[in-house]
């Protein structure tokens, strides 16, 4: 499962910004996860307190952002909202466009103790 392999990585990296510092565990992670990354959010969360069990992520309160799907039409330049990144331009139907935000997958910040 794609989310189960996102998820041990972020618990990964977790445990390495812990160490580096020589923390206990984290006590707040901020993650964005844009609605075109391709994460479902649903597995995401039943996944998540499994995989975090018994890690410097076990106490951490968990934050998520997902920032909307937007791009440029490369085109004509409109600015579009956007569900799926194969979506075509609303103004000239143009298949082709620059993704502005949406595709995000990343930590933005962990608080450690
Ligand atoms: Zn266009």
């Amino acid at each position: 499962m794609h989310e189960l392999s996102i998820v041990t990585s972020i618990v990964k990296i977790a445990k390495q910004e812990v160490d580096k510092i020589g923390g206990n565990k984290a006590l707040e992670i901020y993650l964005q996860i844009g609605k075109l990354s391709g994460i479902e959010m649903s597995s995401f969360h039943f996944i998540w307190p499994q995989c975090i069990n018994g890690t410097v992520l076990r106490d951490a309160k968990l934050f998520i952002e997902e920032p909307e799907g937007r791009a440029k039409c490369a085109e004509c330049e409109t600015k579009f909202q956007i569900e799926k990144s194969f979506d075509s331009c609303p103004n000239c139907n143009s298949p082709f466009k620059e993704i502005i935000t949406g595709k995000e997958l990343k930590i933005k910040k962990i608080i450690i103790k």
